[in-house]
């Protein structure tokens, strides 16, 4: 059975409930809601290993950048309900905005920041995202408890900052990062690909398949780039990074990544590609 919490309070009687049942640990999946098979991901990897679940449906508004897609983000909240019942969800909280921001009318004036992995790749163009991103997730871990919780590495960056983010406070949480979950043709599922338009959506695997052409050995950068342009794609950075600190790098040494957004008209698509190098 499903509980579906809308408040603090009902999450706090679900938890409160469930604690002398609770078989093991509780995990934590936190979403935006219009689940796909990328989330239902998660969720498998979360069932491995803890009981209950917590996935959590929240469109987090501190996390989108003015001019971005907040009003129209897509909000299926039935359909989610009944996917994650289907995955054996134990509880899904789907609360208010103002059961998040309770400051709401005066605005929220404490935030979590990480300040250092934080200011690459997307942190350039979308300033303030991770720190709302930072700040939505601690506010769910102080709620919830959970011992583990779960990301997906499409979201390459928000993985390794929240994963700074524990470490730096501290925190007793074990993050666990699932890999990118992908359509037949390649393209990384995501809640945004359903505003890509026909045309949009027959030039979107390529992304994925110009990233995989990328060569530890050669270091052909400039030849991917290229490649995505003449498909059509605005580049907006192409990137390689070290991991777990998502330094920028020429090259890779050891263990790395090339992580890319690109446009395609006006949606935005995030994508990478593990690397590594023996030298
Ligand atoms: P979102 O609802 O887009 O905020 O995503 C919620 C969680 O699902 C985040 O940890 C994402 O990284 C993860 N996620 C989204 N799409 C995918 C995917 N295609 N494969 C794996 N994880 C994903």
């Amino acid at each position: 059975m499903t509980v579906v919490c809308r408040t603090i309070k009902e999450l706090q009687a679900y938890l409160k409930k469930t604690k002398d049942q609770r078989e093991g640990s509780i995990g934590l999946v936190p979403t935006m809601g219009a689940l796909h098979a990328g989330h239902m991901a998660l969720v498998q990897a979360a069932k491995k290993e803890c009981n209950p679940i917590i996935l959590t449906i929240f469109v987090n508004p501190t996390q989108f950048g003015p001019g971005e897609d907040y009003q129209k983000y897509p909000r299926e909240l039935e359909k989610d309900l009944n996917l994650s019942k289907e995955a054996g969800v134990g509880c899904v909280f789907a609360p208010d905005l103002k059961e998040i921001y309770p400051a709401q009318e005066e605005e929220s004036s404490t935030f979590v920041e990480e300040t250092s992995r934080s200011r690459e790749l997307c942190g350039k163009f979308r300033p303030g995202h991770f720190r709302g991103v930072a700040t939505v997730v601690i506010k769910l871990f102080h709620m919830i408890q959970p011992q583990k919780a779960f990301f997906g590495l499409k979201d390459l960056q928000q993985f390794y900052v929240l994963d700074k983010v524990v470490k730096d406070l501290n925190l007793d949480i074990e993050l666990r990062g699932v890999p990118t979950v992908r359509e037949a043709d390649g393209l990384a599922m995501s809640s945004r690909n359903q505003y890509l338009s026909i045309e949009e959506r027959e030039k979107a695997p390529y992304f994925y398949q110009c990233l995989k052409k990328y060569d530890v050995e050669k270091g052909n950068l400039a030849e991917i780039k290229n490649l995505l342009e003449s498909k059509g794609f605005q580049v907006q950075y192409l990137q390689l990074v070290s991991l777990p600190d998502l330094r920028p790098v020429h090259q890779i040494h050891s263990k790395g990544a090339l992580a890319g957004a690109v446009f395609l008209g006006s949606v935005r698509l995030i994508d990478n590609i593990l690397l590594e190098r023996k030298i």
